[in-house]
């Protein structure tokens, strides 16, 4: 019979003690780094594979270390003295990489195997592990009217290859750290993620900012087509990265979700079609649609069903999608100008 630990009450969180964030030079790590700097924590170290110029954001205050977090020496380096780890890292990016670079994918689990030990021996008293809407079970998103998936839909398991199954096993050592080690470990399922100072280019880039940037660049060419991968009918629903980070935030800190992965994500089902009509709309121009069905689309539906998350925490991520993608739109023209100018905006 296995045996449920008791909780015991954290001391208080002090602005002083030591937050973690590996993979801070990426979009959502970033985001995190800046949103515990604004709330007055003044000892943050962020860590990222990237050299230091190439991260998203730079968020002053901060300690910020190009490391490799595959290897162990440079995870215990990282952990050292922490009081909180976020593990933010990974080797994805939008169906284009995962359906693509499946090794690189399951590699990451070298980052969570590390860090999550590293944090233990650290004596860190939470840690934060970044799964993903990929470790539920494809089987069950083959429509696109699909039934949004709650939290049992990950088994029995069929996850996204690779990608998916490196964040079901990576949760399962956030569970048995708490079962066997007694360190408090959150697990937040992220549906699609959004927002400024996410990756618009180059490949890794998801639906949304590539829209945006794919509208931006036909306006700039005074071309009147987009391209859209698959037939535009998938639905997923789009989370915007403000309301990410206080999701995390708060799922980290409640006691009742400690080592049970929850959705993070919205419940607004949108196909791809109906997002460019939006990013259309926002930009002011109505392009012809070419569909592209050699690319990668992804499963059919996917939409996340937030019972959990409101019965645990009385909310749900809010932010209206038309009010996000205004706001990252606006970021990705100033990128894609200065980029066509020669020039690298940070900030
Ligand atoms: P991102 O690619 O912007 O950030 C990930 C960062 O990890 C990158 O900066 C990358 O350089 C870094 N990294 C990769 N390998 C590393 C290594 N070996 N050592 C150190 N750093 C390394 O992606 P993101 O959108 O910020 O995603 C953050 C986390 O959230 C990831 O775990 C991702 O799987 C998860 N997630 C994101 C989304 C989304 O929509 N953005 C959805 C589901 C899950």
């Amino acid at each position: 019979m296995e045996q449920k630990r008791l909780v015991e009450k954290d001391p208080k969180l002090n602005k002083d003690d030591l937050i973690v964030i590996g993979g801070g030079g990426g979009f959502i790590g970033g985001a995190l780094a800046r949103y515990f700097r604004n709330k007055g924590f003044t000892r943050i170290r962020a860590a990222d594979k990237k050299p230091l110029p190439e991260w998203y954001q730079r968020v002053p205050g901060v300690e910020c270390l190009n490391l490799d977090l595959s290897v162990e020496a440079n995870c215990v380096r990282l952990c050292e003295g922490a009081v909180e780890v976020y593990n933010l890292a990974a080797d994805m990016g939008g169906m284009g990489f995962i359906e693509r670079f499946r090794v690189e994918c399951l590699r990451s689990v070298l980052i969570n195997t590390h860090m999550i030990e590293a944090a233990n021996r650290a004596g860190a008293r939470r840690y934060f592990f970044s799964s993903s809407a990929c470790a539920y079970n494809t089987l069950l998103q083959k429509d696109p009217k699909v039934r949004a998936l709650k939290e049992s839909d990950a088994y029995p398991a069929m996850a996204e290859r690779g990608y998916g199954w490196e964040k079901l096993i990576s949760e399962m050592f956030c569970e048995e750290y708490w079962a066997e080690r007694g360190m408090k470990t959150a697990i937040a399922r992220f549906h699609n993620v959004y927002g400024p100072w996410g990756t618009w280019d180059g490949g890794r880039e998801k639906a949304p900012a590539a829209i945006c940037r794919k509208v931006i660049a036909a306006i700039d060419a005074g071309k009147q087509t987009i391209s859209i991968w698959g037939d535009g009918l998938q639905t997923r629903s789009f989370m915007y990265i403000d309301d990410c980070v206080k999701g995390i935030d708060m799922i980290m800190h409640t006691d009742a979700l400690i080592a049970t992965a929850i959705n993070l994500g919205t419940s607004e089902l949108v196909s791809i079609n109906e997002l460019v009509s939006k990013v259309e709309r926002i930009a002011g121009i109505k392009l012809k649609r070419e569909y592209d069905l050699t690319a990668p689309r992804g499963v059919a539906g996917r939409n996340s069903d937030n019972t959990f998350i409101k019965e645990m925490l009385h909310w749900e991520p809010d932010t209206p999608l038309d009010t996000g993608l205004r706001a990252t739109y606006k970021w990705i023209k100033t990128q894609y100008l200065a980029k066509k100018a020669g020039k690298r905006v940070v900030d």
